[in-house]
């Protein structure tokens, strides 16, 4: 069997990623007749229920995976085929931060089962350093057309923002707070590195 395809968005929030994705996956179902199928884990609450969505509140159907275990997605894949009778084309991956830390073997095995990939999610957490299962993914990508990397623009100086910032209160949070907090515009904003406020963090972290 040939390997499927894998596509990589990673990026800063507010930079387009599910955009990116759900623009991927509707141009594979509608133009090129493929069957697709979305996934994100339950833990993202934003984008309620059962759907991915962007910011400008474009949504796409997707399956919410409980505890992001990423071994999930496959024994969902197993039954939405059973439902609809034929193996899917094209698996949509959101948030891809948040799965369990497998969600590598995971998509490599779909690969090597012939499923196109498409994953998006953030590379950063808000004091700037690399969530692991998303970086970890750049592993799988074979060229740099298969990877995207998206900025957003810093809500201060409008410059390219690398950065996401937590604000807790109308305050930056602290670098000692959990690295997980989901949320949006309510509590996070685009910086560049020369606005990126990160109290406390200790000179050699
Ligand atoms: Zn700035």
């Amino acid at each position: 069997m040939e390997r499927g395809k894998f596509i990589l968005i990673l990026g800063n929030m507010f930079a387009g990623k599910t955009e990116e994705l759900i623009n991927r996956l509707v141009r594979s179902r509608e133009y090129k007749h493929k069957i697709v199928c979305a996934f994100k884990p339950a833990k993202d609450t934003r984008s309620g229920t059962g759907l991915l969505k962007t910011a400008k509140d474009v949504t796409f159907p997707a399956i919410d995976i409980l505890e992001g275990d990423a071994y999930e997605i496959l024994k969902k894949i197993k039954l939405r085929e059973w439902e609809i009778g034929r193996k899917l084309d094209v698996v949509g991956i959101d948030e891809v931060q948040f799965f369990s830390c497998n969600i590598y073997q995971v998509i490599d095995h779909l690969l090597n089962n012939g499923y196109d990939v498409i994953a998006a999610g953030l590379k950063l957490d808000f004091r700037g350093e690399p969530f692991p299962h998303s970086v970890s993914l750049l592993g799988l990508v074979e060229t740099t057309y298969d990877l995207l990397l998206l900025t957003s623009c810093c809500k201060i100086c409008g410059e390219e923002a690398q950065l996401p910032q937590r604000i807790i209160d109308g305050k930056p949070a602290k670098y000692s707070d959990a690295v997980e907090l989901v949320g949006g515009a309510e509590c996070y904003e685009a910086r560049c590195h020369k606005h990126h406020e990160l109290p406390e963090k200790p000179p050699t972290a």
